[in-house]
């Protein structure tokens, strides 16, 4: 089976992790922030805070940036459901904003019309999350305009896209998300297994990420509010979570770290490949922007319905046959049940809705030869010829 994302792991991970299997501390040792600085540093951002996902970053995100029970929170439906779910967690209510049919990301115009109408209604939201979507940036200038002129929070969950640039500035490092999410789960672009960081260049609010990821908890001396009564002595001034990550993780993820560069230069070079590979085939390729760089988290193609009549179904249902490991992403979040019975209606967002129903997420991993894509593409073309 070849895959449709997979993780790279060396020796040099395997004698990172059991390094500290055999040190003094499995977890709240020292790897934690040394994986922090390091993904700080690589992005130039003030402050990492890392957590057990970014499920949980997201959800500490939105608590941080005060988001409660009377507040919206606007995000794309072309997404992973934990980008919606983190409202709900707090007791907020979601809304979708649709995508643009060229970038798959959210739509400036979509939201800039919601935004003119919420505003009426009183109803605009206290947090957008944008999601770089396969790894390729928003447009981040246009986003921040739009928060500075309602008022918004803006969270980058740039979940797919740690190493993508926009005009030369790393996601999560540049000043136009309030905070910023990675993902580090198997298939996303570095991994420690499960684990998420949270990035931001906010002192204030990395405090707060710190604090609740932990319990709520802080034992420095310059947070006390009650005098310190000894070495032992602590305080939970907030109802937080255990949201850490181990140091076994954190060693992971240093080490995978030390390849970011690397991996993302041959996804680049995958991508330019596919696109030159199948320009010939029934198939909407993905656009590239000439100022921003994607981290090719995925590489998703669309069954052009003008040129071929074979259904998705088929053309994936024939991929997975051939032991290739396609994938789609995503189903609308508001179509899953969960959200259905929450009143959300299909129709909503119809960019999301017609790009769902023509797509094909196909292999793209750093460990992924040429060879490999030649058969991945020699089998689509058989595929589609038929
Ligand atoms: C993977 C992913 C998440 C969740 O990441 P976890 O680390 O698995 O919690 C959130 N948002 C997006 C867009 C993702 O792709």
């Amino acid at each position: 089976m070849i895959p449709y994302g997979r993780q790279h792991i060396d020796q040099a991970d395997i004698d990172a992790v059991t390094a500290v299997l055999t040190s003094d501390f499995l977890t709240q040792g020292p790897v934690v922030p040394a994986f922090e600085q390091a993904v700080a540093k690589v992005v130039s951002a003030n402050y990492a805070v890392a957590m057990n996902s970014a499920t949980s970053a997201l959800h500490v995100a939105c608590l941080a940036l005060g988001l409660d029970k009377d507040d919206y929170l606007w995000t794309t439906p072309n997404t992973f459901v934990a980008s919606a779910n983190c409202a709900l967690y707090c007791g907020a209510s979601v809304d979708f904003v649709d995508i643009d049919a060229n970038s798959l990301n959210i739509s400036i115009d979509v939201l800039a019309n919601k935004l003119v109408e919420a505003e009426k209604t009183g109803k605009l939201p206290k947090i957008v999350v944008a999601v770089d979507f396969a790894g390729r940036p928003c447009d981040w200038p246009a986003l921040r305009r739009l928060a500075d002129q309602y008022g918004f929070f803006l969270i980058d969950d740039a979940s797919h896209a740690i190493g993508a640039d926009y005009n030369g500035q790393m996601l999560g490092g540049a000043a136009w998300a309030d905070i910023t999410i990675f993902s580090f789960h198997p298939v996303k672009i570095i991994t420690t297994a499960e684990g998420g960081m949270a990035l931001t260049n906010s002192e204030t609010l990395a405090n707060k990420l710190r604090l609740l990821r932990s319990h709520g908890i802080t034992r420095d001396p310059a947070w006390l509010e009650q005098p310190d009564t000894g070495l032992w002595y602590y305080e939970q001034q907030a109802l937080g979570y255990n949201y850490r990550m181990t140091d076994i993780q954190a060693a992971l993820g240093l080490s995978q770290l030390a390849h970011l560069a690397e991996w993302i230069a041959r996804r680049r070079q995958l991508a330019h490949q596919y696109q030159t590979q199948l320009a010939e085939l029934p198939l909407i390729l993905p656009s590239f922007d000439s100022f921003a760089h994607s981290a090719w988290h995925l590489y998703v193609v669309q069954l052009d319905t003008e040129k071929t009549s074979l259904s998705r179904r088929i053309v994936f249902d024939a991929l997975r046959a051939a032991n290739i490991g396609v994938n789609v992403h995503y189903i609308p979040v508001y179509w899953q049940p969960y959200y259905r019975q929450l009143g959300f209606e299909r129709g909503l967002c119809p960019n999301a809705e017609n790009y769902y129903q023509r797509a094909i997420s196909i292999p793209m991993y750093s460990g992924l030869s040429d060879e490999d894509q030649s058969k991945v593409v020699n089998r689509l073309a058989t595929i589609l010829s038929a």
